[in-house]
């Protein structure tokens, strides 16, 4: 196919796209998470899932500014994070996004690079988990209906093997023995969380990256309090 016909059924596969509204859901939501700081220099990516049957996941493109997004910055992909015929390049983490979406009780998916949850995941790293509890603000996570509840982070090494990493991310969500996973930390990176759509994925967003940086203030006032006052424990 010449380059002219690749890009004339690149447009026609995208014909009245704009008018989406998982796509106009996304640019809003890239505009909220770059303007609070999590989504900086072209970083994170956001998918909302079209269908299950044939699975169908909109994502994305590779390397936007997410500040800035436009209806052509998204990507159609399959199961197998494959982008359909005519789509651009996917996001190199498409297959984290793929295993959570195939869930059915997970619509959208949200991945934030956040300042708090790079350090965090990095501090807290060789525990394996950030663990929280006694925060109010647990309660903006599906769910939770007590601020007395003890949520579990889990903590991934950073890879470029993304194949891998999705395949125990897989294996986390099916094993009922652990608490039930909100959202992942991967070390010095970033946050995932999502939602049953967009809605619940950018609470969860909020409330997550309301609650590392309370961890993470509170772990630098310890050395500042003055004697007879205590900071919040963090990962019990
Ligand atoms: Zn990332």
């Amino acid at each position: 196919m010449s380059a002219t016909m690749e890009s004339e059924a690149w447009l026609a596969g995208r014909a009245g796209r704009e008018t989406w509204p998982e796509i106009q859901g996304m640019m809003e939501v890239g505009r909220m998470l770059h303007g609070r700081g999590w989504s900086l220099a072209t970083s994170s990516n956001y998918s909302v899932r079209l269908s299950q049957d044939p699975f169908r996941l909109l994502l994305t493109k590779s390397g936007m500014d997410k500040g800035r997004l436009t209806p052509a910055d998204f990507v159609v992909v399959d199961e197998h994070g494959r982008p359909l015929p005519g789509e651009p390049r996917p996001s190199a983490e498409t297959m984290l996004h793929v295993v959570a979406a195939q869930r059915s009780s997970i619509g959208a998916v949200l991945h934030t690079h956040s300042v708090w949850g790079t350090l965090l995941s990095d501090v807290y790293h060789s525990l394996g988990h950030v663990r929280l509890h006694g925060y109010e603000m647990i309660k903006a996570l599906d769910g939770v209906s007590t601020h007395d509840h003890e949520l579990e982070i889990p903590i991934y090494e950073n890879t470029q093997d993304i194949g891998s990493l999705a395949e125990e991310i897989a294996e986390r969500f099916e094993d009922d023995t652990k608490p039930k996973m909100h959202g992942f930390l991967i070390r010095r990176h970033g946050l995932y969380t999502w939602g049953r759509d967009l809605d619940e994925a950018r609470r969860h967003v909020e409330g997550f990256e309301f609650l590392l940086e309370v961890a993470g203030r509170a772990l630098t006032l310890r050395s500042a309090l003055p004697a007879g006052l205590v900071a919040p424990p963090v990962s019990l």
